[in-house]
């Protein structure tokens, strides 16, 4: 799932392709596309872009003075220009038409179709789909984290990716913010000692600005398995700090990626679905 550094420079993107193209139609392509009613899309047309940004791994595209389209891709959508303008596109989930001929696709693989968008008047804030979002993992200050840290108590890994904690996180990130720390991804989040916090805080900053700058180095989202990992997508490999094998924990849905000697004091975790680990 692109997390917020593919967000943030998919945002980017779009801002420098279409900042002031007019609206001239959004199309719901899919039937679970809109998940709003209330403001009509209608009242979108004729307005122009005038920014996009993004909050945690959600889009938002301005048009007007506040009419905000956010979007979430989850799994696997994307958001790309559409000059064909098929009447039926592959995947297709919902459609942003410009006056002057370009488009914007949403599409999404597979058949889940849980990607969606959702068009909100005026402030997002706080608002569907916005509610319940910590803040953006790349703007916490460390003693805010300490705080959130606090919140509830459970394995850090997990933590990490919900989203109510801090925005922006998957299971990519959480991988390889763990591993820069030098964190065990099974340490629990309440019991973690300063300097882990620390480390932590240090390793959200550099490991999200580090991807951001990655990112925006691409024409689109890319695969998550082809972004410059240490641990994510490189079980079996040695870690690229001090050499030992990168381990994993597999879960039905995802694998824990991590460094032995640079996170759990050398230790081995059971790498199996029957572990104690398993949520
Ligand atoms: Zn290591």
């Amino acid at each position: 799932m692109p997390e917020l550094p593919e967000i943030t420079a998919h945002a980017e993107r779009l801002a420098a392709d279409y900042t002031g193209a007019t609206l001239s139609a959004f199309r719901a392509l899919h039937l679970t596309a809109l998940k709003t009613f209330d403001p009509n899309p209608r009242d979108t047309h004729g307005l122009a872009l005038t920014r996009t940004g993004h909050r945690g791994k959600y889009l938002t595209m301005t048009f007007g003075e506040d009419m905000t389209y956010v979007v979430h891709l989850m799994q696997g959508g994307r958001l790309r220009s559409d000059p064909k303008r098929a009447k039926k596109p592959r995947g297709g989930m919902a459609r942003w038409e410009f006056e002057d001929g370009g488009a914007l696709l949403l599409t999404e693989a597979g058949t889940e179709h849980k990607a969606g968008v959702w068009l909100v008047r005026g402030e997002t804030e706080g608002v569907d789909p916005l509610t319940d979002l910590g803040p953006d993992a790349n703007t916490v200050t460390r003693d805010q984290l300490a705080e959130i840290l606090q919140q509830e108590n459970s394995r850090i890994h997990g933590f990490l990716r919900r989203q109510g904690h801090v925005a922006g996180i998957g299971r990519l990130l959480a991988n390889e913010i763990l591993h820069t720390a030098k964190v065990s991804p099974f340490a629990m989040s309440t019991k973690l000692a300063d300097d882990e916090i620390d480390r932590l805080h240090a390793a959200m900053q550099s490991v999200i600005a580090a991807s951001i700058e990655h990112e925006r180095t691409l024409d689109d989202i890319g695969k998550s398995a082809d972004r410059p990992n240490n641990v994510h997508h490189r079980v079996g490999f040695a870690c690229p700090v001090c050499d030992d094998e990168i381990r994993s924990v597999e879960y039905r849905r995802y694998t824990v990626a991590y460094c032995p000697t640079c996170q759990t004091g050398g230790k081995v975790l059971a790498d199996n679905t029957t572990s104690k680990f398993l949520k």
